[in-house]
């Protein structure tokens, strides 16, 4: 067992980037140290949907007291969605550069490790449409997943949650546009009494994690958070 597991950790460790992102000096996790402090982290957030908060405000933002709160429970989110953050996950989404999910999805991991938020029993990616997946060729949601599962030893399962409607991109639509736009677009398996993490490289608005995180109440799970890269 031991020896399986060590050289799953060669494996593991040869398959990560051994340059920073960045500046292309020795690091071990994607990021050297010193371009780890001028990523666009957010110091303090809203327990419930990540959203920044200013020093000294309550622990949840206006939105989600005044509002009807989101489907999901709470967010782990590092990141404001800025550069240089932003940037590598355009090249990881339209360039094709899958190392920076590894990069980025070991962010993720090292802010989970230090908000040391509740373990969900499994990663699931925010899925793609069946369409938009073939012509992508990959999801972006599924490779920072993978990092994540690897670093924080949680399963990835991406069969339960299904994209069942090809919507058009949410980039450019007004908040209630997005809202219907992915309004029934997600179906899952039963997942009955789990706590699925949903995760995904931005969260924008927050309407399709809210949607994805609707189909995966409905199919029993008992608590839904969010792990994303950053927040626009
Ligand atoms: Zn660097
Ligand atoms: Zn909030």
């Amino acid at each position: 067992m031991n020896a399986a597991r060590n050289v799953f950790a060669r494996v593991f460790d040869a398959l990560l980037p051994r340059r920073c992102a960045l500046c292309a000096a020795r690091a071990e996790r994607g990021f050297c140290g010193d371009c780890r402090q001028m990523l666009p982290w957010i110091a303090r957030a809203c327990e419930i949907c990540g959203a920044e908060l200013p020093a000294g405000a309550p622990g949840v933002c206006g939105g989600c007291q005044a509002e009807e709160p989101p489907s999901y429970d709470r967010a782990v989110i590092p990141f404001r969605y800025c550069e240089p953050v932003a940037g590598q996950i355009r090249l990881l989404k339209y360039r094709d550069q899958l190392g920076h999910a590894a990069a980025l999805g070991a962010m993720l991991s090292l802010h989970a490790r230090r908000a040391r938020p509740p373990h969900p029993d499994a990663l699931m990616p925010v899925p793609l449409h069946g369409k938009r997946l073939r012509l992508r060729g990959f999801n972006q949601a599924m490779e920072i997943a993978k990092s994540v599962g690897r670093e924080l030893g949680i399963e990835v399962r991406h069969r339960e949650l299904r994209r069942i409607k090809n919507t058009v991109p949410q980039v450019g639509l007004s908040h209630a546009a997005r809202r219907s736009n992915v309004r029934g677009a997600f179906r899952a398996s039963p997942l009955r009494g789990m706590h699925i993490a949903l995760v995904d490289d931005v969260v924008t608005s927050g309407s399709t994690v809210d949607a994805a995180a609707r189909a995966l109440k409905r199919a029993g799970a008992e608590t839904v958070s969010v792990w994303a890269v950053a927040r626009a």
